[in-house]
């Protein structure tokens, strides 16, 4: 897979946008429970996104490129990314897994059979399998893979 230019860390408090950005393709790393340190350790290389002015401040001493997220809504935060970054032309939708963040694979559609529900199986011919985690991913799940403007899968995921 070819990378993007793009690797993020997302503090504690934003577990959300960070599955939304993997959801786009990006690699973002983002642990619930972690020390300060090792969030510090972690993102040299990357960006930091946080809530914790504090952090920023730390981030920026040791010459982490960091960025101040205010809202608490993973929408607006999406979108205060992109509006800082420009990431939404290199977003690769359905390239990395949501949960772990790790690189998703084609899989044979055979393979995936005793682990997709029944109705999904009759219906789908694309399967993706995490390399990481072994998740399964298909089109139509969570958001169809040819939609790659922010804007629209914001609209796309308004019932999550
Ligand atoms: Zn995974």
């Amino acid at each position: 897979m070819e990378e993007s230019k793009f690797k993020f860390f997302c503090d504690r408090m934003l577990g959300k946008l960070a599955k939304k950005l993997r959801l786009l393709g990006f690699d973002a790393l983002y642990y619930n429970e972690i020390e300060e340190e090792e969030i510090l350790r972690l993102s040299k290389g990357r960006i930091l996104l946080t809530r914790d002015k504090i952090l920023e401040r730390k981030a920026k001493k040791q010459g982490i490129e960091v960025f101040y997220i205010k809202s608490d809504k993973w929408r607006s935060q999406l979108k205060a990314v992109n509006d800082r970054f420009s990431i939404e032309k290199y977003s690769k939708p359905f390239t990395r897994c949501s949960e772990c963040n790790g690189e998703l694979v084609d899989v044979e559609k055979e393979k995936v059979k005793d682990k997709v529900p029944e109705y999904v199986y009759k219906t789908i011919d694309e399967f993706k399998i995490c390399k990481n985690c072994g998740k399964i991913y298909w089109k139509g799940s969570h958001i169809s893979w040819i939609v790659s403007d922010i804007g629209k899968l914001v609209r796309a995921w308004e019932r999550d």
